[in-house]
């Protein structure tokens, strides 16, 4: 069995989010693991707080915003995975999973800012980083939704992500873009995430199995 060191880094105002997807999403994906016979598990490892002095300012079309460079959030992560692989010599781990509440942004003005779905993956010294920003996978609650309507958005919202989850796993193992029914076919645009199937296609599924 092989693990991978999970974390989130955010404010989270609305408590519920965190209860109702971020914790249940990583079940899910572990549930999904196992099911499928993958030898992987997520491991939480507790939030992650990001000194405020790392904070860029950006200019964005929806005006200024303060945060967080990649370029920060990359040596944070590194340096707490091998931290936990210090401290748990036992098990096979050379990878961080970090969900993060902002969206990801790079002190590179080339960025593709807000038009990344997916997610980020450095290798350091054979230690696998991958950050995956919630923010575009949100699906806006409003005070007026009826509580039926809130737990459907919900869902709608952990859906997306537990997608978004698999997909990036997948490239850690060495799996590519493909064209099938499947969490490796990159979306378009979001409702096209939201017409994928939350799992791998035969071909992938295959793949991964083999490098694990
Ligand atoms: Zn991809
Ligand atoms: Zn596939």
């Amino acid at each position: 069995m092989e693990f991978i060191a999970f974390t989130y880094v955010g404010n989270f105002v609305d408590k519920e989010i965190i209860t109702d997807v971020l914790f249940n999403v990583f079940d899910d994906a572990n549930r999904f693991f196992h099911q499928n016979e993958i030898p992987v598990r997520f491991l939480y490892i507790g939030k992650l707080e990001l000194e405020p002095g790392y904070l860029i300012n950006l200019n964005t079309p929806e005006g200024r915003i303060r945060v967080y460079p990649l370029e920060a959030l990359v040596e944070v992560l590194y340096s707490r995975l091998l931290q936990e692989i210090n401290e748990k010599e036992d098990i096979k781990m050379n990878k961080i999973f970090a969900l993060t509440t902002f969206p990801l942004v790079s002190r590179n003005p080339y960025f593709d800012f807000y038009e990344k779905f997916l997610g980020i993956h450095e290798v350091i010294t054979g230690l696998r980083i991958m950050i995956l920003s919630m923010k575009p996978f949100e699906v806006p609650i409003t005070p007026d939704d009826s509580p039926h309507e809130r737990r459907r958005k919900l869902e709608t919202f952990k859906s997306r992500l537990l997608k978004g989850i698999l997909h990036e796993v997948g490239h850690s193992f060495g799996l590519e873009h493909c064209n099938n029914q499947c969490v490796m076919h990159p979306p378009t645009n979001i409702e096209d995430w939201d017409g994928r199937i939350p799992g791998y296609c035969d071909e992938c599924l295959l793949k991964l199995r083999a490098a694990l």
